[in-house]
């Protein structure tokens, strides 16, 4: 059983210090430095259902689940196995391979819209991808994007995006050039009257509106209702599409992702995260018609090596097989739980809070009301949640390090597992009361 006094993490910070040298910051993806919450990085060197040590044999309970595709849980038997098997008939080929039709028809077989795929290996190749198909077929140049949605790291789409962006306080980037920025047009979150008036002045040159099917990357905010449905109305009433981004709500909120909690349909939808079973890969798709626009079906240019890797379609197909209706039942009854155990322990340390749900995506926000766009989100008391944060990790208890993300739970949490929660709760909210403002 995991015990508390975990503040020395000797080996993480050796191993840090050495990454340091060699690795810009430290790490190969910023949100994983611990720069908002300050300390040391865990290094972890294994992963067992809901559980994962780090260099210096501690144990947590992971509520990040490698930011979300370990939705069965650390090593699930089957996936391994399904990885060893794909391993040893042959790493890649650089040819098509049956694996990938199966992948591509469970992903159609669950989301409706979804009408063709193309395998990437990252999310951000997913959204750049759709983009560029988005431009292609309509032949405008235009993104719409919302403020706080984070796409991956594509030019274009860095403006005002969350994730680790939110978190370093990053309006965009430098080696964005003015010209990508000038194609982006940032609006606020939930707010359907600034597309429609982003539509009556610019309508003929809007490509496409890319969201979030619901927002995860500056906390979870959930669309209003009729947020979606109206984008999808404006975007048919000019000519252009709408992209829905299911990176991270795909195949984790339901069988169907976003799209099977709201049914409102996409033009193209980005996929990754769940559907990677833990490997690089990712994917976007839709309206075959729209996709028939591709190379070398059509003339819009996309490509990858490694796209469609045989190893990593097994764990992703593996992943989504076992991904049955009892793990969507025991994901969202394991996300009130721990929504229950959040909002239990900060009500009674007389912290002001409000749990942000998008599915079974939480967060905590820290202040009154739900947030409904990131303006919200920052405007909150987000220097609670370092001490919060740390409070948990001394704990046994892994968040993910950064208030602007949700915390991504996996099928494999269980009685133990969430009683470590509920111990480590009452101190980290403390902390987090005794909190003051910067
Ligand atoms: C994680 C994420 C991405 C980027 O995926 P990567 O695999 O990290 O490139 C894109 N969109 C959303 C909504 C995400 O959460």
């Amino acid at each position: 059983m995991a015990s508390a006094g975990r503040a020395s993490a000797e080996r993480s910070a050796e191993l840090f210090a050495r990454a340091e040298q060699v690795v810009p910051g430290g790490v190969n993806s910023p949100v994983r430095a611990f720069r908002s919450v300050g300390g040391t990085p865990r290094f972890m060197v294994s992963g067992q259902g809901p559980y994962l040590t780090d260099a210096d044999g501690d144990r947590y309970v992971d509520l990040v689940s490698s930011w979300g595709p370990m939705i069965l849980g650390h090593a699930h038997p089957a996936v391994v196995e399904a990885v060893q098997q794909a391993a040893s008939a042959g790493l890649s080929f650089g040819t098509p391979t049956a694996g990938e039709i199966d992948l591509a028809e469970e992903i159609v077989r669950r989301v409706e819209p979804v009408e063709q795929v193309r395998l990437v290996n990252s999310g951000t190749e997913a959204t750049m991808s759709a983009i560029r198909l988005a431009r292609g077929f309509t032949g405008r140049s235009v993104v719409v994007k919302f403020a706080g949605c984070y796409h991956g790291h594509v030019d274009a789409l860095l403006a005002e995006a969350g994730s680790g962006v939110a978190t370093f306080g990053l309006p965009s980037s430098p080696g964005i050039t003015g010209a990508q920025a000038g194609d982006t047009v940032v609006l606020p979150y939930n707010d359907l009257d600034a597309v429609a008036a982003a539509f009556a002045e610019r309508g003929q040159e809007i490509a496409c509106v890319i969201t979030e099917a619901a927002a995860g990357n500056m906390g979870a905010v959930a669309p209003d209702d009729g947020f979606n449905a109206g984008l999808k109305r404006l975007c048919q009433a000019h000519g252009a599409l709408l992209v829905i981004d299911e990176v991270m709500t795909g195949f984790r909120v339901s069988s169907a992702g976003w799209y099977g909690l709201e049914g409102v349909p996409g033009d193209l939808y980005c996929f990754g995260k769940v559907m990677s079973g833990g490997l690089p890969a990712a994917a976007f798709g839709g309206r075959a018609d729209v996709m028939g626009h591709l190379a070398p079906a059509g003339p819009v240019y996309q490509a990858g090596t490694l796209a469609g890797n045989p190893v990593a379609v097994a764990a992703g197909l593996t992943t989504l097989r076992h991904a049955t209706p009892e793990v969507y039942e025991a994901l969202d009854a394991h996300a009130d739980r721990l929504h229950g155990l959040f909002a239990d322990a900060l009500t009674e340390a007389g912290v002001v809070h409000t749990i942000q749900r998008a599915g079974s995506l939480v967060s905590i926000r820290f202040a009154e009301g739900a947030g409904r766009d990131y303006a919200d989100m920052k405007a909150a008391e987000t220097w609670r949640f370092p001490p919060f944060f740390h409070a948990l990790l001394d704990r046994g208890v892994y968040m993910p390090p950064s208030v602007f993300e949700a915390c991504f739970i996996s099928a494999a949490l269980d009685d133990d597992a969430f009683s470590v929660i509920a111990d480590a709760l009452p101190a980290a909210a403390r902390a987090a009361a005794a909190a003051t403002a910067p």
